[in-house]
């Protein structure tokens, strides 16, 4: 792969960005920042390109977890037995709309097909080591960009209501010990001595002790941001509309025109397929819609962690003096207006575990969560061409894997091997699933 002069010097007159660019990023989430960054970093001219939303992004309202625990996928072994309660919305963490699901099907076929304990374990084999790169490589950000004190190191709680929640994660707890992943179960009184404000509902709990989370990611995205455009960044406020790749770069087509660049990295969160498809790749990805809504706390009652609710299928986050209450996941059509029932539900459910001040909950916010099958991100070169790369497809772990993606992008940009196995996330994955 041509880098560094070579491809600055490929690169042909553009409308904007400049005509020298060597690398332009589509997306400015936390993937597409973080490739923007490291890139630019190395040396190379990067351009910046997305529409200007930065509260539509998936990374700004997100729950803040960098979880060292999650490497198992979405499609698990019992998720089957639980699917006539998710369609007929008898379950808070997963809501289905009846008109997503004729667009949803082929998506969901591949998903149900990895419904099993071996295609579980073997995403975990894949997903073990990028995510255990996840903590450091945000760790490196934030003391680059002058934020280390908005990573807090007190791991990641998910708590039952019933006694028998820990025994339902043996299998968990089994693959993440053999990861390597520390956690540790506690009981009622255990909970409430590390949470004390959390109403006295939760009969057992398990501490992933060595994750950590955000306050705020918004603003971990605004400095960012902030940092590429110092460093001289060219950012282009406006959607690509496609892509064409030739021997000798990309053209990225916008409204405004178009612009060239030697390579495209496309990381535009859940709307990346259709971007993919011109570089030869058919790549199914859902976009699972998420809500959040943020409250005080009343009087002097705080919350150090994350905790996830296991049975009201939402997450309480505390951000900077605010708890961020996240809900599970919503499957409906893309133009599908919000439907804030689930996010009411978690918020009031939530309103039990902790003592709210209801007088300042803020908007509600929705995002996407870009989610393939097999939940394994898309991290590689695409299929018909060495120019166009894809960092997209993060599913519900993009917060904490954007940083390290960041860097398997620019290594795999420098021609350099990535330190983290990335067959796994290959686009041509589906291609292969699809023939066998
Ligand atoms: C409720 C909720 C809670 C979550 N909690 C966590 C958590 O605690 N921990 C965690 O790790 N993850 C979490 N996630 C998942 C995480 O937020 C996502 O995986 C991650 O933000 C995806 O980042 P991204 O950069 O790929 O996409 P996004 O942040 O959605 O960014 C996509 C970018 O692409 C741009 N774009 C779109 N179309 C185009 C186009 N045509 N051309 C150019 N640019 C385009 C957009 O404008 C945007 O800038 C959560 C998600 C939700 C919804």
């Amino acid at each position: 792969m041509p880098r560094g002069p070579q491809a600055a010097a490929s690169t042909r007159a553009a409308v904007t960005p400049g005509p020298d660019t060597d690398v332009a990023v589509l997306g400015a989430g936390i993937v597409g920042l973080a490739v923007a960054l490291e890139v630019q970093r190395r040396g190379r001219r990067v351009a910046l390109i997305a529409p200007d939303d930065p509260r539509g992004r998936a990374s700004f309202g997100n729950a803040g977890v960098v979880s060292l625990g999650s490497i198992l996928p979405v499609a698990g072994p019992g998720l089957v037995g639980r699917l006539p309660r998710y369609l007929l919305g008898r379950d808070p963490a997963v809501r289905i709309r009846p008109g997503a699901l004729p667009a949803a099907a082929p998506w969901a076929a591949r998903f149900l097909r990895l419904c099993n304990e071996a295609a579980w374990r073997q995403a975990a084999r894949a997903l073990a080591p990028l995510v255990a790169a996840s903590l450091a490589a945000h760790e490196a950000l934030a003391a680059d960009l002058g934020c280390a004190h908005r990573i807090r190191r007190h791991g990641y709680l998910r708590v039952w209501r019933e006694e028998g929640g820990l025994g339902g994660a043996a299998l968990e707890r089994e693959i993440l010990r053999e990861h390597g992943v520390a956690t540790e179960a506690l009981s009622a009184d255990a909970i409430a001595e590390i949470e004390p404000h959390l109403a006295r509902r939760y009969a057992c709990g398990l501490l992933a002790t060595d994750s950590a989370s955000i306050h705020t990611p918004g603003d971990l995205l605004d400095r960012m941001e902030r940092a590429f455009l110092e460093r001289g960044g060219t950012r282009l406020r406006a959607p690509v509309r496609a892509l064409a790749a030739t021997t000798d770069g990309v053209t990225l087509y916008v409204s405004a025109g178009e612009c060239r660049a030697a390579h495209a990295v496309v990381a535009a969160g859940a709307r990346s397929a259709p971007l993919a498809l011109p570089a030869g790749d058919r790549i199914p990805l859902a976009a699972e819609r998420g809500y959040h809504r943020e409250v005080a706390l009343a009087g002097n009652a705080t919350l150090t962690r994350p905790v996830h609710d296991a049975a009201g299928g939402f997450v309480m986050a505390p951000m900077d003096g605010r708890i961020r209450v996240t809900s599970g996941v919503e499957l409906a059509r893309p133009d599908d207006p919000p439907d804030h029932a689930q996010i009411h539900g978690a918020f009031a459910d939530a309103g039990q575990s902790l003592p709210f001040a209801p007088e300042s909950a803020g908007e509600i916010w929705m995002g996407s969560r870009p989610s393939t099958p097999d939940s394994l991100p898309v991290i590689g070169v695409a299929t018909k061409t060495p120019r166009v790369v894809y960092a997209f497809g993060h599913g519900h772990i993009g917060l904490s894997t954007g940083p390290v993606t960041g860097r398997l992008v620019a290594d795999l940009l420098d021609g350099k091997r990535p330190d983290v196995p990335l067959d796994p996330f290959s686009p041509r994955r589906f291609r292969e699933a699809a023939t066998r």
